[in-house]
């Protein structure tokens, strides 16, 4: 297997709580567990032979709700993937980023968080099951600063049944008062297996959510945001490179419970079952990647960019400049405005973007 990773994604599964929208890999935070489980994730991040990283990722479930020996255990590990200029990224919720716990990230190279602030609507933080009010986010991002870290990322949810869209604006002015230089948004999704499902709770219609995700859009440009995904806003530059991993479409080492990775020419995802984890049992469902997949997944990742990608890599990748291969299509969609095609680069406008789905079905 060929392995040319530079990031490396590691998945904490335990939460002290179960929010109410949640579909990730999680289960409650049990001490007995928790040991175990550290165990048997360092036993298969060795069997990788993972070299020194551009990128570390700890995402959960909640990193930070392990123990502070846990906890430190697990930086411990994770920083010996440490390179010079590597982005290492800890996932937090505001009720348990304590002191302790910014100090150890400080210690052992964290250089970036990303904390789950959803909603600046206390009444709202209560029905997705959160633990926090607003008033402990903005404390928390506050502490975080002070301990020196000034790459923060917010998480924001949008699209509640009912959501007025003076609580979204209320919103957005509460999130760019905390004064961080990354957002991410997401609209609420109601999926099978959640709370929320279950109690039939109903998903914003389209037009709404595209009326929403305009004026978010808007108002996060005004203030200096750059769109760079569709779904994440920076300031500076400081784009979330971890993440550019997926959207580039590079490989990258996942492990943990429910991690997926690339290598090579194969995508991976562990299993969700504890158990089996713990039996050293890791993967779960392999796919190899050959030429028709590279493509559907090269698309669908790249045009989710801003910027898109550029013909150079596409080219060296396919074997054949993107305009040659879609001539007709690329006609078509110009004639709508939506994409754009430069000498150097292929990208959607803001409009092909909001319709990305029915675009990839024209592509792929
Ligand atoms: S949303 Fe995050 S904190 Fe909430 S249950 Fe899911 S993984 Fe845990």
């Amino acid at each position: 297997m060929l392995k040319n990773s530079k990031s490396l994604y590691i998945h904490i599964p335990f939460c002290e709580h179960i929010c109410s929208y949640c579909d990730f890999t999680k289960l409650f935070y049990n001490e007995k567990f928790s040991k175990l489980y550290l165990d048997a994730l360092f036993y298969e991040l060795d069997s990788y032979g993972i070299p020194k990283m551009k990128t570390i990722y700890l995402g959960g479930g909640t990193p930070t709700a392990l123990s502070d020996d846990e906890f430190e255990r697990l930086l411990c590990k994770a920083s010996s993937y440490l390179d010079k200029d590597t982005e290492f990224t800890c996932e937090a919720n505001v009720e348990n980023l304590t002191d302790s716990k910014l100090s150890l990230m400080h210690r052992y190279g964290v250089n970036r968080l990303s904390i789950g602030v959803q909603s600046s609507h206390d009444k709202r933080l209560k029905s997705l099951g959160r633990c926090h009010s607003f008033n402990d986010a903005q404390k928390v991002v506050e502490k975080a600063k002070k301990h020196g870290f000034d790459l923060v990322n917010v998480d924001l949810i949008y699209g509640y049944p009912g959501e007025s869209m003076e609580e979204l604006s209320e919103d957005l002015k509460n999130i760019l008062k905390l004064d961080v230089d990354h957002v991410s948004i997401y609209s609420l999704t109601v999926s099978p297996g959640t709370i929320f499902y279950n109690n039939k709770v109903k998903e914003q219609n389209q037009d709404d959510s595209r009326r929403y995700y305009d004026f978010i859009l808007k108002t996060l440009r005004e203030h200096g945001y750059e769109r760079y995904e569709i779904s994440n806003f920076a300031r500076n530059g400081k784009y979330a490179k971890h993440n550019l991993t997926y959207w580039k479409d590079e490989e990258y080492y996942g492990v943990g419970l429910g991690a997926s990775g690339y290598l090579g020419n194969l995508r991976y995802t562990n299993t969700k079952n504890l158990d089996k984890y713990l039996a050293h049992e890791f993967v779960s469902e392999k796919e190899i990647v050959d030429k028709k997949l590279d493509l559907e997944y090269f698309l669908l990742t790249n045009l989710r960019l801003e910027k898109g990608f550029l013909r150079k890599d596409f080219k060296d990748r396919f074997g054949i400049d993107f305009v040659d291969k879609y001539k007709d299509q690329i006609l078509s969609l110009e004639k709508k405005s939506q994409i754009i095609v430069t000498s150097d680069r292929i990208m959607l406008s803001d409009e092909g973007l909001m319709i990305m789905d029915s675009i990839l079905l024209q592509l792929l």
